[in-house]
């Protein structure tokens, strides 16, 4: 998980050498099959973990519905997991965002899929080598913008799109009766986020979006999150203070004239959010927050 973790961090930072290093190190899949594993979240709601961020399933009277789909190489897993719950086909995917550990088996489905996505996480897959040429078919056929629901009844999922975060077209996956939201790497975790501002992201909006999905979601009482185990809604509140009071505390530091290298220092984790860390340091750790922020605030 972690490591999966930090492949899609390297992806962010750009350095594709870097992934295939990565892709290679000890610890990785060597000679058999990537396996998943699988967790009943809710009757007919499953979380299948492994192969980078964690993958809803969802089954409806018409068929599987699929949020996010690992690395490349773990369709089958992705696969393998849903036999074990249901007979019934994968017919839509969906994709919170655009980085490679949740889009990146999206070719071992069928063309035929509906895939759906919010509008700006089409763009930045357009960018995407792998979805270029031929591979242009498992691109997102029908976009969100700031709400899209599919289904009705017990089979309800609504998309929503409460701003920017982690990237600029981060959607959350409401799976209504079940009362489960899948936040995608908006919330991967309770550490400090990895912002990938290339791709949209903000450091200054980040904390608002999240408790703007906290204020307008309210039946809910699970949480798939990114790339850790399921939280509660008590959990996304905690989340988004978190990020709202690292952006207080990054306008003190520009009011007493620090630089982004002083505060970096001086940055500790406040003693309220126990358990929190800053980014992996291979992404820049706390400072690369910071700079995001300062650079935000100073337009
Ligand atoms: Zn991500």
């Amino acid at each position: 998980m972690k490591r999966a973790f930090v492949l899609g961090a390297l992806i962010v930072a750009g350095s594709l050498s870097m992934v295939a290093v990565a892709l290679q190190a000890p610890g990785g899949q060597r000679g058999g099959p990537n396996v998943a594993g699988i967790e009943k979240v809710k009757d007919n709601l499953y979380m299948i973990t492994g192969g980078g961020g964690n993958t809803a399933a969802f089954i409806t009277d018409r068929g599987v519905v699929v949020v996010d789909t690992k690395l490349a190489g773990w369709g089958q897993a992705i696969l393998d997991k849903i036999k074990t719950v249901t007979d019934k086909p994968v017919t839509t995917i969906i994709n919170t965002h655009s980085h490679p550990d949740h889009v990146g088996s999206n070719e071992a489905f069928p063309a035929t899929v509906d895939f759906i996505a919010q509008e700006v996480t089409k763009a930045n897959m357009e960018k995407q080598d792998a979805f270029k040429g031929d591979k242009a078919r498992f691109l997102t056929k029908r976009t969100s913008k700031d709400k899209m629901t599919l289904g009705t009844g017990k089979d309800q999922v609504e998309l929503y799109y409460f701003g920017r975060g982690h990237t600029g077209g981060d959607a959350w996956v409401l799976f209504t009766q079940a009362r489960v939201l899948h936040a995608g790497d908006i919330f991967a975790g309770k550490t400090a986020p990895l912002i990938d501002v290339m791709s949209g992201g903000s450091a200054v909006e980040y904390g608002k979006s999240l408790q703007k999905a906290f204020d307008t979601v309210k039946n809910i009482d699970t949480i798939i999150t990114g790339h850790s185990p399921l939280m509660k809604p008590a959990d996304l509140k905690e989340y988004a203070d978190f990020n709202n009071d690292f952006i207080t505390w990054v306008q003190e530091q520009m009011r007493a004239g620090k630089t982004v290298d002083q505060a970096a220092a001086e940055w500790k984790v406040p003693a309220k959010y126990p358990g929190y860390g800053p980014p992996a340091p291979i992404f820049g750790g706390i400072k690369t927050n910071i700079q995001a922020a300062y650079t935000e605030l100073r337009r």
